[in-house]
């Protein structure tokens, strides 16, 4: 004898304890046999849902034995229930119980999502249900747009879509006009003509009556039963699920549309929620950027300067007074390093602001003394002419070499300024040549504003002071820098008597940049990491918030099949996509500050690693402050979650 469908074995449902006790079921002995049409009816309050609830495996009992099919579900854990009730049993609701964000068709599909269809074959099933239940013009409407007879229709569909065996309908006339009471009631009728398993839990005496058998409830016990009908068709085979859930890529598919659609939905809260994301992770892409252009900047500034040069200015290590208010150095001094061993040149130098004048032109700029080695150390051609020589430096004459700003600012014809006169602090300096092009610097200076006079010149006519604020060592063989500026260190030791000096190499300059560097990206990271975790505190409040507003939602999914870790992958997805969103987002804009900062002049390096580490942080931040919502989720009794409001 093959087992019954259903069976219920001094069944007990107590909610409480002590005093406190209620015994929703309380030793209810009951089968049914696959084909029967049963109604179950009892006043408010007296167990129906409890016992439907058991019964569609949606919870479980406290005492005795249910089985199905001559399975005990006390033996099942929650994901053969969840099969269960997926291939099993169709649940239709007094309250319908649909998703209100989709449409009816989707709500129709969503127990064969579960089930593992492909979306063709849901998309039919689904057209062909509601075609059948007169709803074929509606597949596209959601729940809010349909009759409460319409929005049962899809709820049976629902219930029809794995093609259940079993119907549990719970109260299902209960919100119906009787116009649409009475189709559902056929409906059922011909469900049941086609062999299905109809259990209808009513409190209504006339519903109860279109049944074939009438089981009644009272408080928890089954108090009167009309017995087996017994011109119910052949007994269904054994016990059977399949653990079949729908493929790993079909879920995620679903669950990131899922996640859209209902991230669409609160639209502005999404928004908010991504804000935190954004920012952390477009200050990353963008910060970065400028850090980075910065130091290619610097790097280029040092490179063009040369790996060779030593730098000597006045003033005792670690003074931090302008080096031309220090009157240490010395155009001797200069002489003298220019004689070691390994020194290419020695370039004194000392600036002053000065009014060039040519005609009734005038321009305001910095004139800078220095000696006829200059272009050597600086390595930097002429555009036109030449630069003043050393007889020049000599005698003291007035000539001065430009840059192409300088010259342009003075005269119409840059190359024909060669051979004319600039007026100086009032004396006529003759101009021997142009420099060549060099642009601007990062920090915006421009490198051709600039003009030359022998450093004699200079300090007898403009300076009005014999004293260096630097000399530039040009060191020939850079493998020996250390050893020249060991050498360099004594030398004006030995002249000054003491360390009024200090001798600083681009080594040095490029360590302390590189140190700057670091912190800077220190810094960034922490900024970084801080908005990311603000971030990722917002992503975890409003998934919470998501989770309990749609309980009822979850509660859906679980009476239609999902297993705990549908939902979970549901939600876990859906924090993905926020942060995902985020991430993107974030990278975009601080791609458009990067593009912004770029055409307005400054130098911002865009490479591709910050913008995916900062894309894959805002992801991991989306997994790690979603999980916990999911789970929460995913471990919601759905008895209770249906219940919710
Ligand atoms: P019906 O569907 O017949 O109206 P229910 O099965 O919903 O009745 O409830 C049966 C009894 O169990 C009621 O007294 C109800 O108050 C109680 N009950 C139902 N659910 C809970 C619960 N979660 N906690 C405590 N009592 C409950
Ligand atoms: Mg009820």
């Amino acid at each position: 004898m093959t087992a019954p469908l259903i069976e219920l074995d001094h069944v007990d449902r107590f909610y409480g304890a002590g005093d406190t006790e209620v015994r929703a079921l309380d030793g209810a002995s009951l089968t049914i046999h696959s084909g029967e049409f049963v109604a179950i009816v009892g006043q408010s309050g007296s167990g129906k849902s409890t016992l439907m609830n058991i019964i569609g495996c949606l919870d479980r009992p406290t005492g005795g034995h249910y089985r199905v099919r001559g399975q005990d579900v006390a033996d099942l854990d929650t994901n053969a229930l969840a099969a269960l009730r997926r291939e099993t049993f169709g649940f239709i609701f007094q309250r319908y119980n649909l998703l209100a964000n989709v449409s009816a068709s989707e709500n129709v599909e969503l127990p064969a999502v579960y089930a593992g269809l492909s979306h063709e074959e849901r998309r039919e099933k689904a057209s062909d249900l509601l075609s059948r239940l007169g709803l074929g013009d509606r597949t596209g409407n959601k729940p809010g747009q349909l009759s409460g007879g319409q929005q049962q229709r899809v709820a049976v569909a629902r219930a029809l879509v794995n093609d259940a065996e079993v119907i549990l309908a719970d109260e299902p006339t209960g919100a119906l006009d009787s116009g649409s009471s009475e189709e559902l009631l056929n409906l059922l009728e011909a469900l049941h003509a086609e062999g299905r398993t109809i259990i209808l839990i009513t409190h209504d005496q006339k519903v109860a009556e279109r049944a074939k058998r009438m089981i009644e409830i009272r408080d928890g016990q089954i108090v009167s039963d009309t017995g087996e009908d017994e011109a119910r068709p052949e007994e269904a085979e054994g016990y059977r699920y399949s653990r079949k859930g729908p493929s790993p890529v079909g879920q995620v598919f679903e669950a990131v549309k899922m996640a859209f659609r209902s991230l669409r939905a609160n639209l502005f809260r999404t928004a908010l929620t991504l804000l935190g994301v954004v920012i952390g992770v477009s200050a990353v892409v963008a910060m970065l950027a400028i850090g980075q252009g910065s130091q290619q900047e610097v790097m280029a500034r040092f490179e063009s300067l040369g790996p060779n040069l030593l730098f000597v200015r006045p003033g005792a290590p670690g003074t931090r007074m302008r080096g031309d208010a220090i009157a240490t150095l010395t155009l001797e001094d200069a002489e003298a390093l220019g004689a070691l061993d390994n020194i290419l040149a020695a370039v004194p130098s000392r600036s002053t602001g000065a009014t060039f004048r040519v005609g009734s032109k005038d321009y305001s700029s910095q004139v800078e003394g220095v000696s006829e080695d200059w272009p050597l150390a600086q390595n930097r051609g002429l555009k036109y002419g030449t630069f003043f020589t050393e007889d020049d430096m000599d005698r003291r004459i007035g000539v001065v070499v430009l840059g192409t700003t300088t010259a342009g600012n003075l005269f119409d014809d840059v190359e024909g300024a060669v051979g004319q006169y600039v007026f100086l602090g009032g004396a006529p300096f003759e101009v021997a040549g142009i420099l060549e092009e060099k642009g601007a610097t990062g920090w915006g200076q421009d490198q051709d504003d600039v003009a030359l006079v022998p450093i004699t010149t200079g300090m007898m006519r403009l300076f009005g002071q014999n004293y260096l604020s630097s000399i530039t060592l040009a060191v020939d063989d850079t493998d020996r820098v250390a050893e020249t500026e060991e050498a360099a260190k004594n030398l004006l030791l030995a002249r000054h008597g003491t360390e009024d000096f200090q001798i600083r190499n681009t080594a040095s300059f490029l360590e302390s940049m590189q140190e700057a560097q670091n912190s800077f990206s220190i810094l960034l990271g922490s900024v970084a990491s801080i908005s990311l975790l603000v971030g990722g505190i917002g992503v975890m409040n409003i998934m919470l918030v998501s989770v309990s507003e749609r309980t009822r939602e979850i509660g859906v999914r679980m009476a239609t099949g999902a297993r705990r870790s549908d939902i979970m992958t549901q939600f876990v997805v859906e924090a993905l996509v926020v942060g995902g969103l985020g991430g993107i987002a974030g990278v975009l804009i601080g791609l458009g500050v990067c593009f912004i900062l770029s055409e307005s002049g400054m130098t911002v390096a865009v490479t591709a690693l910050p913008a995916m580490l900062a894309f894959t942080s805002a992801l991991a931040t989306g997994l790690v402050f979603g999980l916990l919502p999911a789970r929460k989720a995913s471990r919601l009794d759905p008895v209770a979650a249906l219940a919710s409001e």
